[in-house]
């Protein structure tokens, strides 16, 4: 253990995780805010938009398979940095912040459009899960789980095949990589939303979508953590 490793295990819980000043809550108020967006997004994908149309240049091409996709955060620097914490070193109070912040989020979004028949968290291969102990989208979902009725299915879709990492590719790559990612028994349910951490180029959110729908569901959305 590196000595910066053993002086943050001193540092109190009240420590902002981002900026260390003292907070109330792992993130304080002021880093907190940094991280919310107030970009102009696009009303399909959630790409950060500079123009003032309402679907940016992808989407007009080529519609998602899902309706609309929802965000909670911009990728940037910190929120990148928080989500490796929270992925990668297991630190429990990110992850509680998050399925908070996705709470919160979740009754925005159902007070607006209407609730949902199921929530399904993007499904992980078997040897990512048993690389990484858990799948951390299920840890973001905690407090929706506890706090409403929605039920989360975890069963339905299956990842059976294990990808590379998709960071280090380009989108052809990207969609020709996740092609038969997922299977999927049939599902009756009308609207699912489907959750994952990061969405960057959104190949894998389309292939689960596309999946989905085929196996029975009327509609999806999609909500996640943070959209590069
Ligand atoms: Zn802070
Ligand atoms: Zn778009």
């Amino acid at each position: 253990m590196g000595i910066y490793s053993r002086l943050a295990t001193f540092i109190p819980k009240q420590s902002c995780a981002l900026c260390a000043e003292n907070s109330d809550f792992c993130i304080c108020k002021t880093c907190e805010q940094s991280l919310e967006t107030n970009s102009h997004r696009c009303q399909s994908c959630a790409a950060a938009l500079t123009s003032d149309l309402h679907f940016c240049g992808a989407c007009l091409a080529h519609a998602p398979r899902y309706a609309k996709a929802y965000t909670l955060y911009h990728y940037c620097n910190s929120s990148a940095a928080l989500i490796k914490r929270f992925k990668f070193d297991h630190q429990l109070c990110i992850g509680e912040f998050f399925a908070h912040k996705m709470y919160d989020k979740y009754l925005d979004i159902v007070n607006k459009q209407g609730a949902y028949d199921a929530i399904i968290p993007l499904p992980l291969s078997k040897q990512r899960l048993k690389q990484r102990g858990y799948n951390q989208t299920h840890e973001l979902l905690r407090i929706i789980a506890k706090k409403t009725n929605v039920p989360i299915d975890q069963t339905s879709v299956r990842r059976i095949k294990a990808t590379r990492a998709l960071s280090s590719l380009n989108l052809a790559q990207r969609k020709q990589e996740i092609k038969g990612a997922f299977c999927a028994k049939p599902m009756s349910y009308k609207k699912v939303l489907l959750v994952d951490d990061v969405m960057t180029t959104g190949s894998s959110m389309n292939e689960l979508a596309k999946v989905v729908l085929k196996s029975g569901v009327g509609c999806c959305d999609v909500l996640i953590l943070a959209r590069a």
